[in-house]
């Protein structure tokens, strides 16, 4: 048997993750499942997996989680804190898929166990890259990436000397506005952006990946992933969404990884590593899908991933910023207060303030995240 928490249990990741473990679950033993505010949900999860502890972050949840886990054995917890401890008591394997720079500090506890973390929490990356890959170092962790495109690139990778890389290419979908005019990206309703071709996931992701700012995002994250140099990546416009992404060797050889748009495909690679498992995913059908397609992104249209290559390659505090900037930027666009096109005119905005010194500690990247937030806040009431 091996143990398992979930960070983000009743989420998209979560969903999948879940799902997998149900065809199997003599296999394992679930440690922590985790939320925000969906208590009795969580509770349901936590008592049909004999999950030892269930944990709320937002505390007015508490009384709903207790109430919904009477009579059974799972421990209740609410709140920041609470998150964290219930990280930190270790499992064999921690999914980390909170949605956005609230997965930090969970996520870093889970890497203080050194166990295996199973990474779908891109903003933790993002806006703590060096500190957390420096605690995965030192605490012996071992950071699986469960984002598609990254899992694709770790199993590209596998066998391979990094040093031998000339490129690594992301793939991306483009999103639902792909091929929709400026005028008509300025004209676009949440309603719209919550609608992606390929993929069904979280409202924050769904988001980004229709301004690209999800691109951009895992550029940042792939360059501290696989160390080959911000001028070895590169990103590819392919809306099928069947090839993941692509290494290319210095022997002209490239190596992809295909398969279904189903995050299970990948989540299932980090559960079962080195190893493979079975999951119950549609058998990819090339002939019913026919033809892939690749274009050279439009930065004039999508300006996210310029943004995002600036702010990485400005380095220090640049990536917290964004990322910061843009989760409010987001919530502003699906609250109906601001427009598609602002939420990438806001993060750049952001940007070209004075951005604050480097962040060395866990606690100095909260507080830039936090002092971005309250920034961008008040300039879109202004605005
Ligand atoms: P989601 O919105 O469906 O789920 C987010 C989870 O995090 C929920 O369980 C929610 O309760 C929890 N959560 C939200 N805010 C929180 C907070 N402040 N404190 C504690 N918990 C909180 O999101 P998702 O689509 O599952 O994405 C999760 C992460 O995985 C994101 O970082 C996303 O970029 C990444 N990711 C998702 C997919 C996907 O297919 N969904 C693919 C690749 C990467
Ligand atoms: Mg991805």
């Amino acid at each position: 048997m091996r143990s398992i928490s979930i960070l983000g249990a009743t989420g998209s990741i979560g969903a999948s993750t879940l799902d997998l473990l149900r065809r199997d679950k003599g296999k394992w033993r679930v440690v922590a499942l985790t939320a925000n505010g969906k208590a009795t949900e969580l509770a349901a999860l936590a008592i049909e997996f004999d999950a030892e502890i269930a944990v709320v972050a937002d505390e007015a949840r508490l009384p709903e989680l207790r109430e919904a886990l009477a009579g059974s054995s799972v421990e209740a917890a609410a709140g920041s804190q609470a998150l964290c401890e219930a990280a930190s008591r270790g499992a064999d394997i921690t999914v980390a898929g909170i949605v956005g720079c609230a997965g930090l500090a969970p996520t870093m506890a889970a890497i203080r166990k050194g166990g295996a973390v199973a990474l779908a929490n891109k903003e933790a990356l993002v806006s703590a890259g060096d500190i957390l890959l420096a605690e995965v170092e030192r605490y012996g962790a071992t950071l699986l990436p469960t984002d598609s495109e990254h899992n694709a690139i770790f199993q590209c990778l596998q066998g391979n000397n990094i040093a031998d890389v000339n490129w690594i290419t992301l793939t991306a979908s483009g999103g639902p506005f792909r091929d929709w005019t400026m005028e008509q990206l300025r004209a676009a309703t949440p309603q719209q952006a919550l609608k992606h071709p390929n993929w069904s996931m979280g409202a924050k992701i769904t988001v980004d990946s229709a301004t690209m700012m999800n691109k951009g995002l895992e550029f940042i994250e792939a360059h501290h992933l696989f160390p080959v140099g911000l001028d070895r990546l590169r990103i590819v416009v392919h809306p099928q969404s069947v090839i993941h992404s692509m290494v290319e060797y210095r022997d002209g050889s490239t190596l992809a990884q295909l398969g279904p748009s189903d995050m299970r495909v990948p989540i299932a690679s980090c559960l079962a590593w080195p190893e493979r498992m079975n999951t119950a995913c549609k058998p990819l059908d090339l002939p019913a899908i026919g033809q892939l397609t690749f274009f050279a992104p439009d930065e004039e249209r999508f300006p996210a991933t310029r943004l995002a290559r600036e702010a990485v390659q400005a380095g220090g505090a640049a990536p917290a910023v964004l990322n910061a900037a843009n989760e409010v930027a987001v919530e502003a666009f699906l609250a109906g207060q601001i427009a598609f096109t602002d939420i990438s005119a806001k993060v750049d905005r952001m940007l070209s303030r004075a951005i604050p010194s480097a962040p060395a500690t866990l606690d100095e990247v909260l507080a830039v995240d936090a002092e971005t937030r309250a920034l961008t806040r008040k300039m879109l009431e202004h605005a």
